[in-house]
Parts: structure tokens; C-alpha cells; sequence
């Protein structure tokens, strides 16, 4: 069954066309309220931004989201998860210091941060699921407890999933410290025939797990944690997962641990994808490179897969930026995420997403 997928883009010739205005349009005609009772804690999950990025979802969005919430008669807050590195939100303290700097503050979006994980990612709920890997989520807390749910994404590139949207937001983002590592149980390996020497990776690994000797990188898979933080600043493209076997699972846990958050959230969780400033890498990464096709707009849905797929075909359609990071697939219709990284399997996220059940690959859009 084909789902609605709503869309605003980024034209504006006067204050009712405005983006922020947009935002909030989109979120009464895609419905989203119709989720949000009276009175719910409604968690409104997003990426603050690791220090050093600057392409995640400007706060004046975020405030038109939380004033929509607010009219629907809920409490929201606003809320992630602490991440699987050190980096500046490893912890709820150092988390809640970068999303302030990064404009979150009350005066700013109206509502409370929660850092759903608790102060070290240890306020856990365990969600049974019978996935074909994952047997039992390990979801945060404070997202399983809130009563609705909205997810704003930032829609881009990844190192290895091809695309972040909303069911890596889900899978991944909810997920508390504990439930990424099982995640991210690939562990790369260095080709040495193509390192240089050049220690970016160890400086990277939140692990200690890359050594850098006679200038050649090797990593000690038994210390190595998978957050892949390696083989994104490596400059030589020396450090690999075994594609063949392991980007697969890796997808396929992370929409298993979306399909556990909603699971308990049928019918009170809505989804809104920002193509702004899409960039080749997520917003976990301490810089913002420039973005790989022009920014679109913003969409809207019920439906994380649907909402995903359109963003997919959207970004597609567009001509590639040049001086990107693009490599291959500038021409509107050709795969930009596999031309960046050609490995990737953008397309295996939304194929099983739509398989066990997420959502629909199926769509119509809807244009403001
Ligand atoms: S070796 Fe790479 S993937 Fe493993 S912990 Fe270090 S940075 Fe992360
Ligand atoms: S970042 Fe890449 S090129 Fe540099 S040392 Fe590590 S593996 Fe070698």
C-alpha cells in the first residue's frame, strides 16, 4: 500500500512561504498531530550535532515543531541518545553543554532537553523483538517512556549505511550505548597497500584501538567498538568492512532496532526528513563538508520508510554539486550515495525496512 509522504520545498517570497512556516504546514497536513494525545510526554528526537558540525537541523525548525506539539496539548522535550565514542556527547552532561552551544536552549526551542540515555547511557529498556538479528533492543529509556514520538532527521550521506533519515534516526538514535555496539558489530580492517601513514585514523579511534607503525595503520579488532570513526577520516580509503558479509547484518539491525521503538508507538509516532545541506557525511562527524546536490526541502509522513524513500529519490533527481565529494553519479537520476561511496547498499535499508514490516517503499508525494 502506497503511503503519504507530504512536501514543502525551499522557495520563499513572503513570511507565509517562509521555511519555519513550512515546517509547521507540513506538520498539520501530514497529520502528525493525529498521533499526540492530551497530555503525553511527546519525545522529540533529533541529532544536536557533534562540536565542530554545522549542518544539523537549525533550532528555529525545531521550535516550530515544539510549538505544534504544544498545540496539540502535549509536553514536549526535546532528546537523544549519548553516542557509542567520546567525542562531546558521550555522556549527558557533555551532551547537554554541546546541544546549548548549538543554539537547543529553552529561550531558543521552547522546550526541555533529556538525554534519553541517562548521564552514561544506562537507562536502558530492553524491547523483545524476533528479528532474524536482534532478539532483544536496547532502547533509551526516556524515548521508550514518552507517550508519542517525533522524529526530525537530517537527511544525508554515511560512511556505511549510504543514507541517514529517519530509520537510522530510529534504529541507531534510540538506541542507548550498549544497543549501538550491537549495532556496529562489523570491525574494519586496513589495507596496508594503501596507507600512507598518516595516523589520522588513531587519533580518531575512541578506542585505542588503531596503531600506526613503520607508517602502517593496524587495528586490534578485540578493543576496536565498530563506530567506524577510521574509515571516515581516512584520506586513502585504506580501511574496509568486508562489504560482501557485513553490510547487510549491519542495515538489518539497524531497521530491526527501528521496528522496536515504534513497535510500542503504533499510530503515535510522526516523522519529518530535512534535505538541507545534505552532506556526504552524519551529523556525528566534527566538521560539515560542503553539500553534494542542492538543498530541496522538507517532507513529512507517518511512514519512516516511505519518508526515507522519497527523500532517496529526491536527493537522486538532483544535478551533483560540483566540487563535492561526490565521485561518480552527478546526473539527475543516477544514485549519489553510491557515487560516493560505491559500496554502499542505500537501497537494502529501504528493501528491508519494507520487508519486516517499518513501512511502505511505496508512496505518493503530496507538494505543498
Ligand atoms: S578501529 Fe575504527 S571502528 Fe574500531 S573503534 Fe577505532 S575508530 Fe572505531
Ligand atoms: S587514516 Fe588511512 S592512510 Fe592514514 S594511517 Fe590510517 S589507514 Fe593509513
Amino acid at each position: 500500500m502506497s503511503s503519504s509522504v507530504f512536501f514543502a520545498d525551499i522557495r520563499s517570497r513572503d513570511e507565509h512561504s517562509s521555511l519555519v512556516s513550512k515546517v509547521r504546514d507540513l506538520f498539520t497536513v501530514a497529520n502528525l498531530p493525529a498521533g499526540i494525545s492530551k497530555g503525553d510526554r511527546t519525545a522529540v528526537k533529533l541529532h544536536f550535532g557533534e562540536l565542530g558540525n554545522d549542518s544539523y537541523i537549525n533550532p528555529v525548525f525545531v521550535r516550530a515543531v515544539v510549538d505544534k506539539v504544544r498545540e496539540a496539548g502535549a509536553m514536549p522535550f526535546l532528546t537523544d541518545t549519548n553516542t557509542l565514542y567520546l567525542g562531546s556527547r558521550g555522556n549527558a552532561v557533555d551532551h547537554l553543554e554541546t546541544a546549548i552551544a548549538h543554539g537547543f536552549a529553552y529561550a531558543v526551542v521552547g522546550a526541555p532537553i533529556i538525554i534519553a540515555d541517562g548521564l552514561r547511557g544506562q537507562n536502558s529498556v530492553r524491547i523483545s523483538f524476533s528479528g532474524r538479528n536482534i532478539k532483544n533492543a536496547m532502547i533509551a529509556g526516556d524515548i521508550a517512556a514518552a507517550d508519542s514520538l517525533v522524529v526530525l532527521s537530517h537527511f544525508k550521506g554515511h560512511e556505511v549505511a549510504g543514507f541517514g533519515g529517519a530509520i537510522k534516526n530510529l534504529g541507531m538514535g534510540c538506541a542507548t550505548p550498549a544497543g549501538k555496539r550491537e549495532q556496529h558489530a562489523a570491525r574494519p580492517f586496513s589495507r596496508m597497500e594503501l596507507c600512507t601513514g598518516c595516523c589520522r585514523c588513531e587519533s580518531a579511534c575512541p578506542a585505542g584501538a588503531v596503531r600506526v607503525t613503520e607508517a602502517k595503520a593496524s587495528i586490534d579488532k578485540a578493543s576496536c567498538i565498530g563506530c567506524f570513526e577510521c574509515m571516515t577520516v581516512c584520506p586513502s580509503r585504506a580501511i574496509e568492512i568486508d562489504w560482501e558479509t557485513e553490510i547487510e547484518p549491519f542495515l538489518e539491525r539497524i531497521v530491526e532496532y527501528a521496528c522496536a521503538v515504534v513497535d510500542k508507538k503504533k499510530k503515535k509516532a510522526g516523522f519529518m526528513n530535512f534535505l538541507l545541506r545534505i552532506t556526504p557525511d552524519c551529523d556525528c562527524v566534527p566538521w560539515s563538508d560542503t553539500a553534494i546536490v542542492p538543498d530541496i526541502g522538507i517532507l513529512a509522513s507517518d511512514d519512516p520508510v516511505a519518508l526515507d524513500a522519497a527523500s532517496f529519490d529526491l536527493v537522486n533527481q538532483q544535478p551533483g554539486l560540483p566540487g563535492s565529494f561526490l565521485e561518480s553519479g552527478s546526473r539527475p537520476g543516477e544514485d549519489k550515495f553510491s557515487g560516493m561511496r560505491a559500496w554502499t547498499r542505500s537501497d537494502y535499508q529501504l528493501r528491508y525496512a519494507e520487508e519486516i514490516g517499518l513501512g511502505s517503499r511505496s508512496y505518493h508525494l503530496v507538494t505543498l
